[in-house]
């Protein structure tokens, strides 16, 4: 069952009618099925078992979406102090996290170690030494898989590649040997694995096989050389359908997984992002007016690039779809699609075949459950857009749309300021 369909005439979140939660919570906002989300969670348990599948939280945060991945026995991916700490509040059991990202600061190392995370993938020769001295310091062992960067070109975007050598990710895996020798010899470590992540967005199995069997390869090696090598942590990537791609096969990817390094003897984990949550959410917005130009037909709606950038930053295509079914034989004309903001790039589509819209219109943009909510931002004074969580007939907001008031509160006017009033 698709997450959003039409039923009699009306866009619909399995029975809820997406036009009720606009009603209900206003436009924009974030929609998402949790029905979906579990049913994606569920293929890959299928598909997978046993490996672990750690969600890679930075898709979409949203504490009642982990709460649910959570429910279902996921653990996370996180890339940050502050989604570590959102994934423990979600209830994910530091057991159960892995923390991966190229920049981590020595205090979110700290947090990371003391909590008795499952492992920290690292990303460089300066970060495993870092590793080492603070667990020394803390008293505790740092469980610790080398990020390798397999030189794969992924085949996906250039802006979400990231396994090639020339990306700022991992260690060259032609490296990670010496970097095993010299951290047996660090105090404060146990290097127990290797990960692995090329990029977003994959359709294709081949990268993948030219990275796990680099991965493979790099571990024979390594125990050659008397490195414990008992975990692999795969990455994510796997790909979904925007406009007219082929989601990456998940059976075509465990068989690949069992060819490749399943004779290995590692725990596997896995860190699918986008999958889990992408296809499980829309971005409701409406239409504000529809302007014809000599050269165009702007259709204007109240959501922007601040609330989903993903157009903006890497030319995705969303599909659009009105919330009321076209009726049969309605004429599809090309139309701009933009927001609010005042920048040209605040374009969710160009010349988009799309049937009549007036003011007033709602409309979905689908696929907007990974990197949307995540990626917001407040510019041009917009409060970031409630999130909304459908499961089966009842909808519930998991993230409420700040108030103006809200949005000032950090804000301070230093005294010097304050004293010389606002009164000119
Ligand atoms: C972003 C990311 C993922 C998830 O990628 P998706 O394409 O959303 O599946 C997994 N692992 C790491 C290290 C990442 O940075």
């Amino acid at each position: 069952m698709r997450p959003f369909d039409y039923i009699d005439g009306s866009l619909a979140a399995g029975p809820v009618r997406l036009a009720d939660i606009a009603a209900a919570v206003g436009t924009p906002a974030y929609v998402y099925s949790a029905d979906a989300v579990e049913a994606a969670y569920r293929e890959f348990e299928t598909a997978l078992a046993p490996a672990r599948i750690c969600y890679a939280m930075k898709a979409n945060g949203n504490l009642a979406v982990l709460r649910l991945l959570a429910g279902l026995g996921a653990g996370a991916d996180v890339v940050s102090e502050g989604e570590f700490r959102r994934a423990l509040a979600a209830g994910i059991a530091p057991e159960r996290i892995v923390f991966s990202g190229v920049g981590k600061t020595e205090a979110e190392m700290e947090a990371a170690l003391a909590s008795g995370i499952l492992q920290i993938n690292a990303e460089s020769a300066p970060e495993v030494r870092s590793l080492s001295r603070i667990a020394a310091r803390i008293g505790r062992t740092a469980s610790v898989a080398l990020r390798i960067n397999p030189d794969v070109d992924a085949g996906t975007l250039d802006q979400i590649s990231t396994g090639r050598k020339t990306d700022k990710f991992g260690v060259a895996w032609t490296e990670a040997p010496a970097l095993f020798r010299e951290a047996a010899g660090l105090p404060g470590l146990s290097m127990e694995g290797i990960a692995v992540h090329i990029g977003s967005q994959l359709g294709d199995l081949d990268p993948y096989r030219r990275a796990f069997r680099r991965v493979a390869e790099l571990v024979r090696t390594l125990r050659a050389e008397g490195a414990r090598i008992r975990r692999l942590d795969l990455g994510g990537g796997f790909g979904i359908r925007y406009r007219d791609e082929t989601p990456l096969p998940l059976a075509g990817y465990a068989a690949l997984v069992r060819e490749e390094v399943a004779g290995l003897g590692c725990e596997l984990v896995v860190e699918p992002g986008r999958r889990l949550v992408g296809p499980a959410g829309v971005l409701l917005a409406r239409v504000v007016a529809v302007k014809e130009t000599p050269a165009r037909r702007f259709v204007i709606v109240d959501a922007g690039m601040n609330d989903l950038v993903r157009p903006m930053i890497y030319g995705a295509w969303h599909d659009i779809l009105p919330l009321d079914a076209p009726p049969a034989g309605a004429h599809y004309r090309p139309a701009d699609v933009v927001g609010p903001v005042c920048e040209t790039t605040d374009k969710f589509a160009e010349q988009r075949p799309l049937p009549p819209l007036a003011a007033g219109d709602l409309v979905a943009f689908c696929e907007a459950g990974a990197y949307g909510a995540v990626m917001a931002s407040t510019y041009n004074g917009r409060p970031l857009v409630p999130e909304v969580l459908v499961r089966g007939g009842r909808f519930d907001v998991v993230r409420a749309r700040p108030t103006f008031e809200e949005s000032l509160a950090l804000e301070r006017v230093p005294d010097w300021l304050a004293a010389s009033g606002g009164d000119g």
